[in-house]
Parts: C-alpha cells; structure tokens; sequence
C-alpha cells in the first residue's frame, strides 16, 4: 500500500521558536477485499479532521493539500538545552503548559532521560495551533533520539526509528444478522462499531430496530506502527441505512477543541437522554392505554415499559437530572423520581436499592448508576418499571422523541461545513460503491 510521510515546509522562522506549517500528499489505493473502498495514508501527527481530500476516485495520487488555515496546522518548536538547564527549564522555553511539563517527568522514560540531559542538545516539539503539545523529541548523546507522543490522553516514549502513522480507512457492509455480526465481516474493529453505535444511539435501538439488508459505512483512523495496525483510532463519520432511512453523522471539533457527532447538517448527536436505563435488558411489557394487571386483574394503563432483568442489575440515569424523590410510594416499592429540564421526569420502580447519596436533591449525570433492580410494591418479580413523563404526564418512553442536544450556533457554522463537508460527501460516494459492489 502506497504510503506518504509528511513533509514539512518551513513556514515562519525565528530565533527563538521555528514554526512549521504542514503540507501534506496524501495518496489513495483501492484494496482488493470485500466492503472495503478506500484507505489512504496519513503521517502522525496529522489533525485528520482538518485534511480535505478534494476528490476520491478509483486508484489514484490526491494533489497536495495544503492547509485551508492557520487554525488547520500543527507547529514545530525547538529550543537547545542551555549550560545549567534542568529539563524542566528547558521545557519551559518552548512555552509548554507546566501541567504538561509536570506530566511528562513523572513519565518513567522522561525522568531517566532527564538525569542526563546535556547543553547543546535540541528538544523539538510538535504542538497543536492551540498550543497543546502532541509529541516531543528529546536529542540524546548516547541513544537515538527519544520521541514521546500523547496517545488517547498518556504520554508514550516511542522508539525513534519506528514509523508511526495514522491512517484514515472507509468500509461499508451490510447487515445479516446482527451489527457486530456485519462489521466484523467487514473488517470494521469494535471500538470503531461501537462509537458508530453510540453515535446513533439517540436515532436507532441496535438491539431491536435492525432489519435484515441495512446497510452502513464508516470512516475512521487506524494507527499504524511500522506499517502494522496497531489500535482503532476514532470513527470521523458514519452512515447506518435502516429500513431504508439514512442516518448520518460526522465528527466535528469546534474552536475550543470540543468533539462530538452531528448531522451532515448541524444537528447533534450527542444524546439528551439514554433510550434505556439498563445496559442489558429487554422489553417484558410495553407502554399502553389499556391491559390486564398482572397482579390487580384488571385492565388499566400500564404507564411506563418494563424491562427484565435480575435482581441487583444496575439502573442508569438516563439523563442529567435532579432527584425529586427517592424513597417508598405504594405499588412502586421503592421508587427513584428524577427532574430533567423541559419539563421532563423519569421514574424507576420496584427497586430494591438506591446507589449511594441518591436522595431528594442531588444532582446525577447521564448514564450515573443511581439504583438497582428490585421487586418491591406491586410486583410479580424482578424487574424495572421505568416512566417518562413530560409536563406531569406519562409517554411511552420507547416512542417519543427525546430531546436532544442544542444545535451548532450560526458562529460555528462554517467551521463545521470546512471540516466536515468532504466526509459527508464520501459517506455518499461510499454508499453507492457498497450497493454497487454487492448487487
Ligand atoms: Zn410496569
């Protein structure tokens, strides 16, 4: 597979500080295997969000692309360690925040290097148009060069002579059984099939809104070392075709490097209130106006949906919320009231526990373990009693739609379309290629 290593063109120089601006060629080749479109090479280090391929045809060699603006580019720094420097002082100079500083020398590579660190030698760093360090490489005498990354959030000493690379790769499948059925046919790795879950979590229930012949793309970044794969990166945009209805999402950072998923129009993803408050669990009875209580015998509504599941098993909050009550109430046993915003309260019952400092007052988060299954009050046996209620009135919480998240302000408007426009093409153009290629 054709790969290419970035090149940097020196952008500004000054004494103190070298900035680069990076140019990057990035080349595209088709793979023989099935459901798979494309993938192309990208250098480490590479802010994949803000590179724009401008066409994607069959095998071919992408113009290079150069950076849309300043916003879009990582910079270089350097600094040469002065007579009576300690690391820590050497560091500084290349204006990094003393948290990061602090971090990198509890590293256990970076403090035995830092013992030995000799004047004359250079510290490059790489760091994010922000100022947010990305990798740093420290000249050695008696060694290679040391090349520390941040990766998924931790500083990580690399050996200098290995390549590392992040690739942004597209496949496409379609399903037949089940999702994680489907992506593993397609070669799609399971942090990546589970962002695309999450993603569309809001949108479809995987566990029962599937139907035979969905279909579904992905367009995510692996990391490479040396050529080998060596992690799934992070899903940049997805489509799930179900039941005929496109859903579609692409990853947008905006100013403040905050990252979620939105529509290829600026709706987003991110999930006002879970679907379900049980992790694992199914539907033993439904939200209705009207049937006969197990246990009362006669027929009333059933104002909320029962989920089956062991006693114990952990209840979630299903959104931000306070607690309006948290004790006993009747048939419900032990009963958790939460108060959302607009309007909306969710209700668990039957419990057999509350989570620790739940009570009257408190405020959860999302997906905040807040009680346990039970099967107190009227009750057949365990199981979850969970309500929705909007303005004091019960809805069937499997139906409505939930509120989600505020869309973009008009302010980030063309941030998002510059970074995201080119991937919602794709998912498009990736679209056409998997039905053509499987009917
Ligand atoms: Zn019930």
């Amino acid at each position: 597979m054709p790969l290419t290593k970035l090149r940097i063109l020196t952008h500004r120089m000054t004494r103190a500080e070298r900035r680069f601006s990076l140019r990057t060629l990035v080349t595209l080749s088709s793979l023989p295997l099935f459901g798979v479109v494309a993938a192309f090479g990208l250098a480490p280090d590479t802010n994949t969000l803000d590179i724009t391929p401008q066409t994607v045809t069959e095998a071919m060699v992408l113009p290079a692309l150069t950076a849309a603006n300043d916003s879009a580019s990582t910079y270089e720094r350097e600094s040469l360690v002065q007579a009576g420097d300690t690391l820590a002082t050497a560091l500084a100079r290349l204006k990094i925040d003393d948290l990061v500083i602090q971090r990198l020398l509890t590293t256990d590579v970076v403090r035995k290097m830092a013992a030995s660190v000799s004047a004359g030698k250079r510290i490059q760093a790489t760091t994010t148009a922000d100022g947010q360090l990305q990798t740093i490489r420290f000249e050695r005498g008696d060694a290679p060069a040391l090349t520390v990354r941040l990766q998924d959030g931790r500083y990580v000493a690399e050996d200098s002579s290995d390549v590392l690379e992040t690739r942004i790769v597209m496949r496409s499948g379609r399903i037949l059984s089940s999702l994680y059925g489907a992506t593993d046919s397609a070669g799609i790795p399971d942090k990546i099939a589970n962002q695309m879950a999450e993603t569309f979590s809001t949108a479809l229930d995987f566990r029962d809104d599937l139907r035979r012949g969905d279909t579904f793309s992905a367009i995510y970044t692996v990391n490479y070392r040396n050529g080998e794969p060596i992690a799934a990166g992070q899903l940049l945009a997805a489509e799930f075709v179900n039941a005929g209805k496109a859903h579609r999402a692409v990853l947008f950072r905006d100013a403040s490097g905050v990252e979620g998923y939105y529509t290829p129009e600026g709706e987003s993803l991110k999930k006002g209130f879970l679907r379900s408050p049980l992790e694992f669990s199914r539907v033993t009875s439904s939200f209705t106006n009207s049937r006969k209580h197990p246990i009362y015998g006669f027929h009333r509504a059933h104002t909320g949906v029962d989920f089956g599941a062991p006693t114990g098993a952990r209840v979630k909050a299903t959104g931000d919320a306070t607690v309006a009550f948290a004790g006993r109430r009747g048939g419900y046993g032990n009963l958790l009231v939460l108060r959302h915003s607009n309007g909306f309260e969710t209700y668990y019952a039957h419990l057999s526990a509350f989570a620790t400092g739940v009570r009257a007052g408190r405020s959860v988060n999302q997906g905040q373990v807040v009680a346990y299954v039970g099967s107190t009050g009227a009750s057949t046996g365990p199981h979850l009693h969970y309500e929705v209620r909007i303005a004091g009135r019960p809805q069937n919480p499997m139906a409505i739609k939930l509120p989600g998240s505020p869309p973009l302000a008009i302010a980030q408007r063309a941030r998002f379309l510059l970074q995201t426009a080119s991937w919602s093409d794709k998912l498009v153009l990736l679209r056409g290629t998997n039905l053509a290629a499987l009917d």
